[in-house]
């Protein structure tokens, strides 16, 4: 199959469909690869390691969308590339299309076969092409509060570890999942004091044995969430109810609960956020104050630590682009029902029912 890779053009996004080592997979299994230039540079992947790899270089995307037969990108196609998607195209990449009724009808119209990483699912019930970037947006919301806390950057002045002889600060997890877990265990790491709260008792059962008590549990109610509020240094916001905006846990009559200078990170803004006074922010701004408690809510975190979040999301989605390659798609859909979840537009269809109910679609 003839396999294409544009550069990413959304603003500030620097990851890449694929890595250089995916596409020599791809290679090796008898498959060719097109890349647009410059595609890794800004993230360290040059040119003469794609090439290296196996992948022909071309100068534009507009090469990349008229020959290949499966584009394999990481955001949804801006309009100047589903434009240029034609009947029967394979598109394989994040595309989050229940908000965009746009993009929607622009991948429709195309007639292209596209495939959505979000709604992939596996044997567990994940989702396991949305699953490495939440354990990235989870180990960085720890990063966050750390450096959020320094006093030069308006913060509480405590250091989440502690030293010898001084108390190590609180961190308090609000959704033991992958974020709220992927958070937890860096803030064990760093030596600090760890509660976990969820509403599901079975995960917060499993939390408790996979760490030896290490990690405290919490029941999530809103005596217990007040009772965090008063003693934690920082917040980490990871809660999800699929297909929902994320509850407003936090009001903003509960930050007086919390110490001057504390830090909330709310990872769960992509979903509307669980704090009443969080709103999207950016990598160039990612913080602001209210009532004296810093916010962090940036919406695309993944996208500050690209590189890692490139080599992650290969990882994940490399098996079923293979797949797709080695079996045609309509044979690849076929047999694996966890990629069929992913086919969200099929030939001038949705074929998502969820947004085709949201968007008004026949399904
Ligand atoms: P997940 O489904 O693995 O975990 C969510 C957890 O929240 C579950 O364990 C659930 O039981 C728990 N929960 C639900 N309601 C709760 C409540 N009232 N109190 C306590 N716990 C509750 O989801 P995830 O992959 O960890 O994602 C968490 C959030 O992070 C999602 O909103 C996701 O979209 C978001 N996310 C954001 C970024 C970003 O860049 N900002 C990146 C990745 C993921």
């Amino acid at each position: 199959m003839l396999i294409g890779v544009p550069k990413e053009i959304k603003n500030h996004e620097y990851r890449v469909g694929l890595t250089p080592a995916g596409v020599r997979e791809l290679v090796a299994h008898g498959h060719q690869v097109m890349v647009e230039k410059q595609a890794g540079t800004a993230i360290g992947f040059t040119d003469d390691q794609y090439q290296s790899a196996g992948a022909r270089m071309v100068d534009t995307a507009a090469e990349i969308f008229a020959r290949s037969e499966m584009i394999i990108k990481v955001k949804e196609p801006q309009p100047v590339e589903y434009m240029q998607l034609r009947p029967g195209q394979i598109l394989y990449t994040y595309l989050h299309l229940a908000p965009d009724p746009e993009q929607t009808k622009g991948l429709v119209e195309s007639g292209a076969i596209c495939i959505a990483y979000e709604t992939v699912t596996d044997i567990r019930g994940g989702l396991p092409l949305l699953a490495p970037m939440s354990e990235v947006a989870g180990r960085m919301a720890l990063q966050a509060a750390a450096r959020a806390l320094e006093k030069s950057q308006g913060g509480s002045g405590v250091l989440l570890g502690g030293v010898p002889g001084v108390a190590p600060g609180h961190v308090t997890v609000l959704g033991g999942g992958v974020v709220g877990i992927n958070a937890a265990r860096m803030a064990m790491g760093l030596g600090a004091d760890v509660t976990i709260l969820d509403k599901s008792l079975p995960r917060l059962k499993e939390i408790d044995n996979d760490f030896d008590g290490r990690i405290k549990t919490l029941y999530s109610t809103r005596d217990a969430i007040e009772a965090q509020l008063k003693v934690a240094d920082a917040v980490i916001g990871a809660v999800l109810i699929p297909g929902a905006a994320a509850p407003k846990l936090v009001t903003r009559d509960m930050l007086k609960l919390m110490k001057p200078g504390s830090v909330l990170v709310d990872v769960a803004i992509d979903q509307g956020g669980c704090f009443e006074t969080s709103h999207a922010t950016t990598h160039q701004e990612p913080t602001y104050v209210v009532d004296g408690v810093t916010h962090y809510c940036v919406a695309n975190m993944p996208g500050g630590v690209a590189r890692t979040s490139t080599v992650a999301l290969t990882n994940a989605t490399l098996a079923f682009a293979l797949a797709i390659a080695e079996k045609g798609v309509k044979r690849a859909l076929l047999e694996d029902g966890h990629l069929k979840n992913g086919l969200n537009v099929c030939c001038g269809k949705v074929t998502y029912e969820a947004v085709a109910r949201d968007l008004g679609y026949e399904y």
